[in-house]
């Protein structure tokens, strides 16, 4: 890459529960309730070293339904930032979205912009770290994740992890459907880079 303007950065935006840690039935409010997905961390490194951005985007309204406040959200993130760490792996950022339109309290009940299918976290993204988003993926488990990715013109991985593969049976009658489809995160990034790769 010469010349005078530098690249704006590719990013890869990662959905968390069921994507990046196992989806638990309880609120993930507690880092000793973290399991990180089987080589998830590695994963991120192998990003990190392509020269992407790595951007934990994650709809959180149990914030709203008062079951988890920022505090306890920002300790479970920084755990989670040192166990990618400790694979050699960096998390860019973390954005959570602590709305609901209908569930919980003032301030968080209410419609926002960033509460995925809505895109504007991987918006606020962008604008933070100087992304190029249509240079840029999302890896999620949910449909919706894809739909954020879709509204900023970014490709789409989805896991067969969580709720991927129902979600996966429901986009092949709902459409919706995933630019590609793998079985776990480190299938998603295997697939990134040898996109990346060939180009
Ligand atoms: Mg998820
Ligand atoms: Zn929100």
């Amino acid at each position: 890459m010469s010349g005078g303007v530098r690249a704006r950065r590719r990013a890869v935006f990662v959905d968390r529960d069921g994507t990046l840690n196992r989806e638990l039935v309880e609120t993930l409010a507690r880092p000793e309730q973290l399991d990180l997905v089987p080589g998830a961390g590695e994963a991120l490194a192998a990003l990190r070293e392509a020269g992407f951005a790595v951007v934990v985007v994650t709809n959180q309204s149990a914030i709203a339904r008062g079951e988890l406040d920022h505090e306890r959200l920002a300790r479970v993130h920084a755990a989670l930032a040192e166990r990618v760490e400790q694979d050699g792996g960096r998390i860019d950022l973390f954005l959570a979205c602590p709305h609901h339109e209908s569930d919980g309290l003032a301030p968080y009940r209410r419609t926002c912009a960033c509460r995925k299918p809505r895109p504007g976290m991987l918006l606020e993204a962008a604008q933070r770290l100087d992304l190029d988003l249509t240079r840029s993926w999302l890896v999620g488990d949910a449909l919706r994740d894809l739909a954020a990715a879709r509204a900023v013109g970014a490709r789409t991985v989805l896991v067969a992890t969580g709720k991927g593969a129902s979600e996966m049976e429901r986009a092949k009658k709902e459409g919706g459907a995933p630019d590609v489809f793998v079985p776990d995160l480190v299938a998603a990034v295997r697939a990134i880079l040898a996109e990346a790769q060939g180009k």
